[in-house]
């Protein structure tokens, strides 16, 4: 067993690989290092719950401070490693300090992509990425009335749902011609901006960001289209960019993501990565990816921290995620990108139905919208290559687990 690994990051999945290798009674020394003043929290929570109120920080935590509270490990915060020396197995940090290791882990996650327009840099423009940048969204949610948010993904529809149940004017710009285009398809955009317009979010689709203007502070989002929205703030949500920089430096193989094999190990054998910083390859999918999703950080921490411990792990996982819009849950398992047929089980306008994505016949994703079930079962058919009769998948009296 090695003596020190050393974990850069202190995110979601750095406290896995903690908690992994205390599962695996690893006996050394573990040195976790981020450059963000909190220990490990859960980010999800940060654009639904926690923006809302109706969470305490508290409950943000991954684990509580006793957790690391142990001899064996110390913990590095508001400290950022600055670089690699692979053949001295050092890290230093930006505090002067230079750490050995016998393993490293690299936890370094992703950061928001910016808007390069002009104005971008007036008070009042947000994005959404730790606690600090909710506190800040929160405090002008409850002192101010037009919201304007860029980007209808995920995080923008999220942040766009909570300001809205506070009784704000709000409207969301979205480049392309319907939401979340990136992992929906065009019937659950459908949904979601029917949910958003009926409570009265206004939606401006192929509608592209030109500028912001304002004196002290923002007060308009110009658009593309020759629009100037009224904004008291605005919450940018258009995507993140891998933390890779550090790998790039040291000389280890990045392609939209850190290189990693099915072990969670770079090409340097003492040398591995987990979560939002990687590209993985998968072997359902039979390509390499790189994932934004707490289910991805946490397997490929277990992963990392089991080959670290000598217990020989591959990860191989069906990608899943969710959303909480107003009292809509989505759960997507699975990746939907290049499906040839839809089949759709239930009813939108009875707020609770599934769409199914095959390929070829096989089943590669589900939306779930409100119907926990179909996501579950889905999983385990997607996990098995099954490839379900599309008749008898749209009849919502036949249970999935009988199509495998
Ligand atoms: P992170 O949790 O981002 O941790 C990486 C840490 O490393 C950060 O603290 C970073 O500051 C630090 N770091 C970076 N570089 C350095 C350095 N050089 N030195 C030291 N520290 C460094 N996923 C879902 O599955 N479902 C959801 O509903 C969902 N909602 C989300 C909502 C929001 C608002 C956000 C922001 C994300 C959401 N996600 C969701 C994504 C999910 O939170 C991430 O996939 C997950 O946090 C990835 O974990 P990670 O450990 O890879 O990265």
């Amino acid at each position: 067993m090695s003596k020190t690994v050393v974990i850069a990051g202190a995110g979601h999945g750095a406290g896995q690989v903690v908690a992994a290798l205390k599962q695996h009674e690893f006996d050394g020394r573990i040195v976790m290092i981020g450059d963000e003043p909190y220990l490990p929290y859960q980010r999800p929570p940060l654009s639904k719950k926690y923006l809302a109120g109706d969470m305490a920080p508290e409950r943000l935590y991954f684990k509580p401070e006793s957790f690391y509270d142990d001899p064996q490990i110390e913990v590095l915060l508001n400290t950022r490693v600055t670089s690699i020396d692979r053949s001295a197995h050092t890290v230093s940090t930006d505090g002067g300090r230079e750490i050995a290791y016998d393993k490293l882990v690299l936890a370094l996650g992703s950061r928001v992509r910016e808007v390069p327009v002009a104005g971008a840099d007036l008070p009042g423009i947000h994005y959404l990425r730790s606690i600090a940048d909710v506190d800040a969204i929160r405090a002008d949610m409850l002192s101010r009335k037009n919201a304007v948010i860029v980007g209808a993904g995920y995080i923008g529809l999220e942040v766009a749902a909570v300001c809205c149940q506070h009784g704000l004017s709000v409207t969301v710009i979205e480049l392309a011609d319907r939401v979340m285009s990136r992992v929906v398809s065009p019937n659950v955009s459908d949904y979601y901006q029917l949910q958003h317009t009926e409570r009265g979010v206004k939606l401006l689709l192929s509608t592209g960001l030109a500028g912001f203007e304002g004196k002290r502070r923002v007060r308009k989002v110009l658009t593309n289209t020759g629009q100037e929205l009224p904004a008291d703030f605005v919450v940018v949500g258009v995507g993140i960019l891998p933390n890779t920089e550090l790998a790039e430096a040291a000389g280890l193989e990045c392609d939209d993501g850190i290189v990693v094999d099915d072990r969670c190990q770079t090409a340097d054998p003492d040398i591995f990565a987990i979560g939002d910083c990687t590209s993985h390859p998968n072997a359902i999918y039979g390509r390499q990816l790189r994932l934004e999703s707490v289910h991805n950080a946490l397997e490929q921490a277990k992963t990392a921290a089991g080959n670290i411990c000598g217990v020989e792990s591959h990860y191989s996982q069906v990608p899943w995620f969710w959303s909480d819009q107003f009292d809509i849950k989505l759960q997507i398992a699975g990746l939907s990108e290049g499906y040839d047929e839809v089949v759709l089980r239930g009813d939108p306008s009875g707020g609770s139905f599934a769409c199914f994505y095959l390929a070829d016949g096989v089943l590669i994703a589900v939306d779930a919208i409100n119907s926990p079930r179909e996501f579950m079962q889905s999983k385990t058919l997607i996990a098995s290559g099954a490839r379900p009769d599309p008749g008898k998948l749209a009849d919502p009296e036949i249970p999935l687990k009988d199509l495998g």
